[in-house]
């Protein structure tokens, strides 16, 4: 990191602390070359990917659209908000590992269906046959084996 003041490239960390809740990394550094001190924050950067629908239109992700089709699979399902959210919170970090700025609706999809695939049974054929628009409950079928061939749970 230049120094703002010098423009030295030779600086040295004197203090470092957390802060913002733990969010922030607040730098205390000092020029090794004016001996002028500065401050710096280091914010991780935790962006979520922008979304590619199948139309190649490109949209932000949509967390609250992401809860409520989950909501709407596992309506009248015996499976808790805290599992729920949990799953959410999976998906979410899933997206912001990739590093990917742009991502595909369909990877998104995917990983919502295999969320719902270990939370509840029922939610999951609902979510696929929605998700997938099978044309008969065959082609839905092979869906399934596909999925079990690649995902033995
Ligand atoms: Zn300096």
């Amino acid at each position: 990191m230049h120094c703002p003041f010098c423009s030295a490239e030779d600086t040295k960390v004197i203090d470092s602390r957390l802060v913002a809740e733990g969010d922030q990394v607040r730098r205390r550094r000092e020029c090794m070359s004016c001996r002028e001190r500065f401050t710096t924050y280091e914010l991780a950067e935790l962006l979520m990917p922008r979304v590619i629908k199948n139309n190649g239109i490109r949209e932000p992700f949509d967390e609250a659209k992401l809860r409520a089709g989950l909501l709407r699979a596992l309506e009248k399902r015996p499976v808790s908000t805290e599992q729920i959210e949990s799953a959410i919170a999976q998906i979410k970090h899933y997206l912001q590992a990739t590093g990917e700025r742009e991502i595909k609706s369909l990877i998104i999809g995917e990983r919502v269906m295999q969320a719902l695939r270990s939370l509840d049974e029922v939610a999951y054929v609902r979510f696929a046959s929605v998700y997938r628009r099978f044309k008969d409950l065959n082609e839905f079928r092979q869906e399934i084996d596909r999925l079990e061939k690649k995902e033995p749970s």
